[in-house]
């Protein structure tokens, strides 16, 4: 379709991407009055929030020592002491409260609405739209900008040109396409002259080549102790929960250390071992399991090993081993004794990477934050354009962490724009 043909819609703020950070930031201009359009290109707005925390969407973290929040965002830190003042984790608690979406808390200061359903967190914010008249389009991929000097004119998508005041751009980063976020916003970003850190897949899970592993495919086991190795050598340990999935390693631990796990294939091969008692010395391991051997002479070994393991794990673990599943414990070795503690203490895993951009929570990668205002989350670049969300290169942990970077970069965009 030729320019001519396209319908033109004029507004005061065009808000391109109807994920978390687009629809605060719809919500927020339209109650200060604007006219406000936000323009979407899945069928409907916060496919990826739908998603959010397994289905639960954990909203938020309930640390309400800004300092301590910040200091999670490392690099950032800095940058957003700012937005944080005019909109943080306390705020979002309030916000959503005031919108009759009671938050609960939970491990680890997670913070998820009592419903336990992510959706409701999208339909609070489609209602703040409805209630302040912002102008929806749907089904409508942005495919181009217009700039004159120093500002953005126009957004055009197949069949229409958006032409506004203010942009706002929050269309997030490359983490799980299938939602929208396909990164493809990156190349007009770098076009319109903006540097944009190259992105990688980050809080994602790991794959390994131990086949042992994959058969625990779902089981989940808390309170182990992950360390990581490069070409042999200890890099680092991590305390937590771990999910073994069929190609690897997940679960909130394996998560976060992902990009640390990622510098470490700068180095060379990445190995690790999971210590399944953390809390128990070898020596009093070893102890322990003289005992119910002693306790269990006359029984299969393999039935007692199925008493020390991780639940579940028994079937998969003794493998590992190299002793004979029909040997009774009463021939169990010094030796075996002492290899049984060695391995629960230290089971072995080959990582041989990170999983991809569909399976990762965010991205790394964005728009780096020397060429945002920080006040304001303007563009340093254009007087009228606005960057929010994970579409800004900000590293950050698990745990409502990445929404709360949504609620708040999205609420200081919607307010300056
Ligand atoms: C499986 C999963 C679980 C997660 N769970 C949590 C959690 O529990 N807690 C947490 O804090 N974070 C979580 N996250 C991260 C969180 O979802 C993101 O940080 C957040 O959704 C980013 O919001 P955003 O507004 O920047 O972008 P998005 O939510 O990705 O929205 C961007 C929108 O822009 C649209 N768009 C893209 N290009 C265009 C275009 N050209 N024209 C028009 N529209 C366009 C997309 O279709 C999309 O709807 C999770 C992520 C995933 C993948």
């Amino acid at each position: 379709m030729n320019r001519s043909k396209k319908e033109k819609r004029e507004f005061d703020v065009v808000v391109i991407g109807g994920g978390a950070s687009g629809m605060m930031a719809a919500g927020i201009a339209a109650k200060r009055g604007r006219k406000v359009a936000i323009v979407e290109k899945n069928k409907k707005l916060g496919k990826k929030l739908d998603i959010t925390g397994g289905g639960r969407c954990n909203i938020t973290n309930a640390e309400h020592d800004v300092h301590k929040f910040l200091a999670k965002y490392s690099d950032a830190q800095q940058f957003l002491y700012s937005p944080f003042s005019q909109f943080s984790a306390e705020d979002t608690f309030s916000f959503f409260e005031n919108r009759k979406l009671p938050i609960v808390v939970e491990a680890r200061k997670r913070a998820f609405p009592k419903t336990q359903n992510a959706p409701d967190v999208t339909n609070a914010l489609y209602k703040m739209l409805i209630e302040n008249n912002v102008n929806i389009f749907t089904d409508s991929a942005i495919i181009e900008m217009k700039k004159d000097g120093e500002k953005i004119t126009e957004a055009h998508s197949k069949d229409a040109i958006f032409s506004g005041k203010s942009f706002i751009i929050a269309t997030g980063g490359n983490s799980h396409p299938e939602t929208g976020s396909t990164g493809d916003v990156f190349k007009w970003l770098k076009k319109l002259g903006h540097t944009i850190k190259e992105s990688s897949p980050d809080i994602v899970p790991l794959s390994t080549s131990d086949s042992w592993g994959h058969k625990l495919s779902g089981t989940s086991l808390s309170f182990m102790k992950v360390t990581f190795y490069a070409n042999g050598k200890r890099a680092f340990s991590e305390t937590g929960k771990i999910l073994f999935t069929h190609f690897g390693v997940s679960g909130p631990l394996i998560l976060n250390c992902a990009r640390k796990v990622a510098d470490l294939f700068h180095i060379g091969k990445v190995t690790a071992t999971i210590d399944a008692f953390p809390d128990t010395e070898i020596g009093t391991l070893e102890k322990n399991i003289l005992k119910l051997i002693d306790a269990n002479k006359n029984k299969d070994f393999f039935n007692v090993f199925k008493e020390i393991a991780p639940k579940g794990t028994s079937v998969h673990i003794f493998p590992l081993l190299g002793i004979d599943a029909s040997k009774k414990s009463n021939s169990i070795t010094k030796e075996e004794r002492s290899k049984v503690a060695h391995i629960l203490k230290a089971l072995p895993l080959t990582i041989t990477g990170l999983m991809g951009f569909d399976r990762a929570v965010v991205s790394d990668g964005g728009v780096i934050l020397s060429e945002i205002d920080t006040k304001t989350m303007r563009s340093r670049l254009y007087k009228n354009l606005y960057l929010t969300g994970d579409i800004l290169h900000i590293q950050r942990p698990s745990g409502g962490y990445s929404l709360q970077l949504c609620w708040t970069t999205g609420y200081v965009a919607g307010l300056n724009s």
